[in-house]
């Protein structure tokens, strides 16, 4: 078998990415082994499988195969989340069309198309990148039983009051025409400007008394919707108001001036009007003052019948005006700038609104989730608290409706007649019930004159499922899984804890009564070279394809596992991508210098008798053996990783085969000779296991040389061999590598060729005895001879100091 001296990447991942067969990956549901159950990411199929994809399923596949290795029935399903608003807004860019100018029908389909062509690619690159998949467990969420199955748990938590239906204050998107969750609204820093507006007392008691209240507002379009003003209770500059009204400029409505210990004196003039809405802060006063409503602003961001005189107008638009108007008549103090943090839609950055609308609720139970996140072991720990943050700050309930078109309808019809609310029936789901009527008439009036609820539900509707599904939960059975539930693991990253992670949660315990899973694993984020969020417009973007284009798919697994730990962001630097390749290029040297030697090899369970120098490198192999699992087990992938190269760089290469070298080329039959190829093969054979999670194509070519025919991939993880740690040899082994590594560097030094003879070299370590030292003077290319064996010699002598011992070389 003749192999190149340059290990090629591109041929030999081509070709197990052919070879390998489907079945290897491959979920057992009738095994007895214990199930490792990953409730994988279902990704949204934008196209792109990013560098950050790569790294979480990097983590992932890691698991898997280990899991797999250690004896676990694996299932490493893989889904795609499909609804949503960026596919929609895609189909509208990509056509320069809105949704409002087609049929729901044929934008769905337009949907449709471009998220399987998305996937089509994001699947590409993950089979590329190695990802043992079990593809047989594939998931859509557009697909029917994806859609079936959202549909039933809506019907069942709307059974179980857990769903419910209310005209309540949400967070709007004026561009997008939709409800949105608070996970959806971001906060960016805007150029805003403060405008103090006079309020015009009633009736002012006395002529010395002011005529009018000042307050700051960055707002004034919403003067319209102005229900009260409100003043700190003790704020004395405004005792003499409270209770009292005052006329809102312009519209000439007058409010009640109120007190609340939340308004800050600080801000602007101390006093603020309470609108509905301009922000979360006056839903609360709204609620609490029990104040009228007035909506002055329309689904579509232009101002309502209630804002007289500018009706029509863009929110914008009529800031402007406003302005202009309070400015004309007096009104208008000053204005000054003022940096404001504003709520934008997540998907196209607009600033929200908060309209009162009927819309679906899921009720968010506070504290079971908190108690539930508490019962699961989060890794790394510290992330537990962004959820418990993130609960606490909820204000209202999860809004789950969406007046948007690519998602699941929600699944229920309006009596004409009576109003009444009927919910899908089991048998009627899937369904659609704006194109379809249901089965039977209103169970209140008899009636069968229906209209179909038009919205659709949010996505994270469907994917905060994925956990059920994977785990193949009956929703009817009443607490029935097909497969182990809870599962095993959720990774995920940091940035949908929030959303993903928290509505998971959330539905588990509505659905199951259980935790979603026993452990969930952080990852962190891919910063670009320059150490910022990797971003197009940055010019710092690397996209896996790159990598894997240069130096293979390996490779980017390596830096993967070393480039941070777990839960951290990790830098993307191409010098680390580099060092990962050299790595590849030495394991294929030594793959290749071991096969001279072993390409006739017998491996027998027999007592050899082990020289000192190869008990060492199985003593170094076991303990390495239990160092890789214990970081495996604590996901600990850098460390684990790092331990493997220090241990194939340097042990093995640098150290074990220079030492051993003399040997292996000896006479077959040789006792020295057998001695090292059975620590080299029984090295080389756990070394591929244990790289086998990390770089699956290499060590799956490394395998096919040491036991042809077989797959790493179906071997057991590496047991340690506890006879094999013999920590005497490990110590003398220690000091003859030493003492080799310091003769070799004495000679590069003094600018001898490695091979040329040297002369006699002393030791006066104790416990070395004859037959230890023959891998010493091989290596070195010097006469051995141990202290106190001779006299003193003759010539120029060249002391070492290793390892607190004394070398000394006798030139001849
Ligand atoms: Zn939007
Ligand atoms: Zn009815």
């Amino acid at each position: 078998m003749k192999m190149e001296k340059k290990y090629k990447p591109e041929i030999v991942e081509k070709k197990w990415l052919e070879n390998w067969d489907e079945s290897l990956y491959c979920f057992n549901g009738s095994s007895d082994k214990s199930s490792y159950i990953i409730d994988t990411p279902p990704p949204y199929p934008t196209g792109d499988f990013h560098v950050g994809n790569a790294l979480n399923w990097c983590y992932i596949d890691f698991l898997a195969r280990y899991k797999r290795m250690r004896g676990y029935n694996v299932m490493f399903p893989q889904g795609w989340d499909c609804h949503g608003l960026p596919t929609e807004v895609k189909v509208e860019e990509r056509y320069g069309i809105s949704k409002r100018q087609i049929n729901k029908q044929e934008f769905r389909e337009l949907c449709k198309q471009l998220t399987l062509e998305n996937i089509v690619q994001m699947k590409d690159m993950m089979q590329r990148l190695g990802m043992s998949i079990d593809w047989s467990k594939e998931f859509v969420t557009m697909d029917d039983r994806y859609k079936r199955y959202t549909q039933l748990s809506f019907v069942k938590m709307y059974r179980d009051g857990m769903i419910y239906q209310e005209e309540h204050p949400v967070n709007w998107c004026p561009r997008c025409e939709t409800a949105i969750a608070f996970a959806e609204v971001e906060y960016e820093d805007r150029n805003a400007s403060l405008n103090y507006i006079l309020f015009k007392k009633v009736d002012v008691g006395t002529e010395q008394e002011a005529a009018y209240v000042e307050i700051a507002t960055t707002r004034p379009e919403l003067l319209a919707s102005c229900v009260a003003v409100a003043v700190h209770p003790d704020d004395e500059r405004y005792e003499d108001v409270v209770g009292k009204e005052l006329a809102v400029p312009i519209f000439e409505h007058t409010v009640k001036v109120c007190e609340d210990e939340s308004v800050d004196p600080a801000f602007g003039t101390g006093v603020v009007m309470i609108c509905t809405f301009g922000d979360r802060q006056d839903v609360r006063w709204w609620k609490l003052h029990n104040l009228p409503l007035i909506a002055s602003i329309d689904e579509r961001g232009q101002m309502t019948e209630a804002a007289r005189g500018y009706e029509g107008l863009r929110v914008a638009e009529c800031k402007t005006r406003i302005i202009e108007d309070l400015n004309a008549q007096g009104l208008l103090k000053k204005h000054e700038p003022l940096q404001q943090n504003v709520g934008v839609c997540w998907r196209c950055k607009t600033p929200i609104e908060i309209i009162s609308t009927r819309q679906w609720f899921v009720r968010v139970m506070q504290d079971d989730i908190i108690k539930a996140s508490d019962e699961i072991n989060w890794y790394p720990e510290h992330f537990a608290i962004r959820l418990k943050n993130w609960v606490d700050s909820m204000e209202w309930d999860w809004c789950i409706s969406r007046q948007r078109i690519f998602g699941v309808p929600i699944p229920v019809w309006y009596c004409k007649r009576c109003g009444t609310v009927k919910i899908a029936t089991e048998d009627e789901l899937p369904v659609d019930p704006s194109m379809v009527s249901p089965k039977e008439p209103c169970a209140n009036c008899s009636s069968t004159e229906f209209k179909g609820e038009e919205d659709v539900l949010d996505t994270w509707m469907d994917s905060s499922l994925s956990a059920l599904w994977v785990a193949e939960w009956d929703l009817n059975a009443g607490g029935q899984s097909g497969i182990a539930f809870p599962t095993a693991l959720r990774p995920q990253g940091h940035d949908i804890i929030r959303t993903w992670a928290f509505y998971t949660i959330l539905r588990s315990l509505a659905l199951t009564n259980a935790i979603p899973w026993h452990t969930i694993l952080i990852n962190g984020m891919v910063l670009g070279e320059d150490g910022y969020k990797m971003s197009k417009s940055r010019n710092n973007f690397i996209s896996p394809d790159e990598v894997i284009q240069e130096h293979g798919a390996d490779v980017f697994r390596q830096w993967a596992a070393i480039g941070g730990a777990v839960g951290s962001d990790v830098q993307f630097r191409w010098k680390d991508i580099v060092a990962a390749s050299k790595f590849m290029q030495k394991l294929w040297s030594i793959l290749r210098f071991a096969m001279l030697h072993l390409s006739d090899y017998q491996y027998e369970e027999r007592a050899v008798s082990l020289r000192v120098v190869d008990k060492w490198l199985l003593t170094k192999l076991n303990k390495l053996i239990l160092s890789v699992t214990d970081a495996m087990e604590t996901y600990k992938f850098d460390e684990a990783m790092k331990d493997i190269r220090a241990f194939a760089w340097n042990v093995l290469a640098d150290d074990y085969i220079e030492l051993a070298k003399s040997r292996l080329y000896g006479s077959s039959g040789d006792e020295g000779k057998e001695s090292a190829r059975y620590a080299l093969y029984m090295t080389l054979e756990t070394l591929a296991k244990l790289l086998a999670p990390f770089i699956p194509f290499f060590a799956e070519e490394m395998y096919s040389y040491i036991e042809p025919g077989r797959s790493v991939h179906r071997e057991q993880w590496p047991e340690v061999k506890q006879d094999m740690i013999d920590v005497e040899a490990g110590m003398k082994g220690n000091l003859i590598a030493d003492i080799v590594r310091d003769v070799r560097s004495y000679k590069s030094n003094q600018s001898i060729p490695l091979n040329a003879p040297l002369g006699i070299l002393r030791t006066d370590a104790k416990d070395l005895n004859r037959r230890d030292i023959e891998d010493i003077a091989n290596a070195t290319v010097t006469k051995v001879e141990l202290w106190g064996d001779v006299g003193e010699p003759e010539g120029e002598e060249i002391i070492l100091n290793v390892s607190g011992t004394k070398v000394r070389i006798i030139k001849e």
